[in-house]
C-alpha cells in the first residue's frame, strides 16, 4: 500500500490574477516543498482528469452548472462573487479539481492506496448547491462524498474540515443527510458569516476557535468536539477538507497554528483510521502563505506516508 498524490496541470488555466491570494503558485509551493524534503519520490503521483457532469450534478443544481458555462468569459476576467475571479480556463480547472477528488475516492475505496492527498485548485468548500463563493466553483469534497455514497453505496462518510473558515458550501449541500457527518473547526465569528449552527442540523459538529487561538485550543477542540461523534458514527470513509490557512503565518485568518499541528491532526486521523481500517483522503482547501503551505502539507503528507 502507498500514498497517492492526485494532481493536474490544468489548474494553471484558472488565472486569478497576480494580486489574488488563490493562485497557481500555491501548488508549485507545495510540490517544491515535497521535493526539497524528499517526500515527493515516496508518493505515487496520479495525473487526474476532469469530473463528469453527472458527478458534479450530485452536488450542484443543473441550472447553476449551465449558468457557469454561459458566463465564463472568452478573454480577461469576470468576478462571480466579490472574491471569486473567473478566467477563460477556470471551468476546465474546476472540472479537473472535482475530477481529482472523484478519482481519489475511487482509488482509496478500491483499495489501490492506503490514503490519498488531492492537490487541487480551485478549492471547493465555500461552493454551495447553487452558488459560487469564496474562490470556489464546485464543492470538490461534496462531489467526492456524493460519489462515495451513490456509486460505492457507502452509508457513513465523515467529512473533517480544519480550514480556518467554515465550509458553508459543504453544509449547504449535505445538511441533514445522515449518510454524512460534518465536523469542522474554524475561526468564529469570521467569514463566511453564514451561521450554520450545529444545533439546527442533525449531522453537523462545529468547533469554534476565537481569533488568536493556537495549538492548545485547536487540539483541545478536536478532542472535545470531534472525537466522540466520529467514534459513534463509525465512518466507512473519511474525507478531509484540508485547509492550511489557520497557520500563524497565513494572511487570510487570525488563527495561530504551528507546523506541528498539521502533523498532529494527520496523526490523529491516521490513528483513528488505523484502528478501524478506514480508507481516507485529504482534499486541499485554503492555505495562502507559500512557505507555510508547503511546509505544512509536507508535514501532513509525511504522516500519511508513515501510515501507508
Ligand atoms: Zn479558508
Amino acid at each position: 500500500m502507498s500514498t497517492a498524490y492526485f494532481c493536474f496541470h490544468q489548474h494553471f488555466s484558472h488565472a486569478t490574477g497576480d494580486d489574488h491570494p488563490e493562485h497557481a503558485l500555491r501548488i508549485t509551493a507545495i510540490e517544491n516543498a515535497l521535493h526539497e524534503a524528499g517526500t515527493w519520490e515516496q508518493l505515487t503521483v496520479c495525473e487526474s482528469g476532469p469530473a463528469k457532469r453527472a458527478d458534479i450534478l450530485r452536488a450542484h443544481s443543473p441550472g447553476y452548472v449551465e449558468q457557469l458555462d454561459l458566463i465564463q468569459p472568452q478573454h480577461g476576467r469576470i468576478y462571480v462573487d466579490e472574491d471569486t475571479p473567473m478566467s477563460p480556463g477556470s471551468l476546465e480547472a474546476a472540472y479537473h479539481s472535482a475530477g481529482a477528488a472523484v478519482e481519489a475516492v475511487d482509488a482509496v475505496l478500491r483499495g489501490q492506496f492506503r490514503n490519498a492527498f488531492v492537490a487541487t485548485r480551485p478549492p471547493g468548500h465555500h461552493a454551495e448547491h447553487k452558488r459560487s463563493m469564496g474562490f470556489c466553483f464546485f464543492n470538490n469534497v461534496a462531489v467526492a462524498a456524493m460519489r462515495a455514497a451513490e456509486t460505492h453505496h457507502l452509508q457513513r462518510i465523515a467529512i473533517l474540515d480544519f480550514d480556518a473558515h467554515q465550509g458553508n458550501g459543504t453544509i449547504d449541500i449535505l445538511q441533514n443527510d445522515v449518510r454524512f457527518l460534518l465536523c469542522s473547526t474554524f475561526q468564529h465569528p469570521f467569514y463566511p458569516y453564514s451561521h450554520y449552527e450545529a444545533n439546527k442540523y442533525n449531522n453537523l459538529v462545529n468547533g469554534y476557535l476565537q481569533a488568536g487561538a493556537g495549538s492548545r485550543d485547536f487540539r483541545d477542540t478536536i478532542l472535545n468536539y470531534w472525537a466522540e461523534p466520529l467514534r459513534r458514527f463509525a465512518p466507512e470513509l473519511i474525507i478531509v477538507s484540508a485547509g492550511f490557512d489557520a497557520h500563524r503565518e497565513d494572511p487570510m485568518a487570525e488563527l495561530c497554528l504551528e507546523d506541528d499541528d498539521y502533523r498532529w491532526i494527520a496523526q490523529w486521523i491516521s490513528n483513528f483510521t488505523n484502528a478501524r481500517h478506514t480508507p481516507w483522503l485529504a482534499i486541499l482547501e485554503g492555505g495562502y502563505d507559500m512557505n507555510a503551505l508547503g511546509r505544512c502539507v509536507n508535514e501532513f503528507i509525511g504522516v500519511m506516508l508513515e501510515q501507508a
